[in-house]
């Protein structure tokens, strides 16, 4: 009797569970497209397009701007883990270069370290072989942990890009920041979703949904994640994928 309710109550819970996942697919579906709009004439505007601007319309088309982003990234990652929760996440593997992935992530994000007045350095790392992964969800968690390391910096910080191959053979990609750390007492929940540590109450945007994204999207890409940080000094992520040992590129020897 105590079995069959169980039963019962698990394929509720279960149901229920399922129902959510395509709610959240849905509604994060049907979000986008107008949230794309929204940010589009506002980039119109922006430039200018439509008529030359006065500074007060500038300024408020810049906060319509970054909440338009803002909501558009949260719409995006709820998306996303709603996939992975139903379990209808493709992944699309292929050789990637890890230097070139790194220089473009580090490329699309110099102007928003030169705007935190933190400087993002890129240890060269060619010769490395490629790694196995989906080269789009690779560039999102090197985004997300490059954006993190530069959000929470400090003005006159670092931010640092560095790879390495392991001796088991792993190639591993490191972000390190001089940023203000992880309080050791939280650090179990670094990978929650919506957990922010304490980032809710300052002006530092955030969804609280970016490492818990990164760990699921590096880990179904055959890899690791972990990091280590001191609070008030730093903090270092790493991501590592075994080598793809067929496709490696010949290191030059002189
Ligand atoms: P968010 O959208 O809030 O940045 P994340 O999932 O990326 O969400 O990170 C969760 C929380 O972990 C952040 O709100 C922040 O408090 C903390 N955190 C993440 N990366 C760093 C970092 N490099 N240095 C200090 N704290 C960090």
């Amino acid at each position: 009797q105590i079995e069959a309710e169980l039963f019962q109550a698990r394929q509720l819970e279960q149901e229920a569970s399922r129902a959510k996942t395509l709610f959240l697919s849905n509604m994060s579906h049907e979000l986008r497209t107008p949230l794309n709009a929204v940010i589009g004439f506002v980039q119109l505007l922006e430039g200018e397009q439509a008529g030359p601007l006065t500074p007060k319309q500038r300024e408020y088309l810049g906060y319509i701007h970054d909440g338009g982003t803002h909501l558009l990234s949260l719409v995006n990652e709820v998306l996303d883990l709603s996939k992975i929760e139903a379990g209808r996440l493709d992944l699309s593997i292929e050789a990637v270069g890890v230097h070139a992935a790194m220089e473009l992530a580090h490329n699309s994000l110099v102007s928003l370290a030169e705007k935190a007045r933190v400087v993002l350095i890129l240890r060269p790392a060619n010769g490395l072989p490629d790694v196995g992964v989906d080269r789009l969800r690779l560039h999102q968690c090197l985004m997300n942990l490059i954006s993190n390391a530069i959000k929470y910096n400090r003005p006159g910080g670092t931010v640092t890009l560095d790879a390495r191959r392991t001796p088991d053979d792993r190639i591993e990609i490191a972000v390190a920041d001089t940023g203000r750390g992880i309080p050791t007492e939280r650090q179990r929940e670094l990978f929650q979703p919506f957990q922010r540590l304490g980032a809710e109450h300052t002006a530092i945007e955030g969804t609280g949904l970016g490492l818990a994204l990164t760990r699921y999207l590096v880990e179904a890409m055959g890899g690791k994640i972990g990091f280590s940080s001191r609070p008030g000094v730093g903090s270092r992520f790493w991501i590592d994928f075994p080598v793809l040992a067929a496709v490696s590129h010949p290191v030059a020897t002189v």
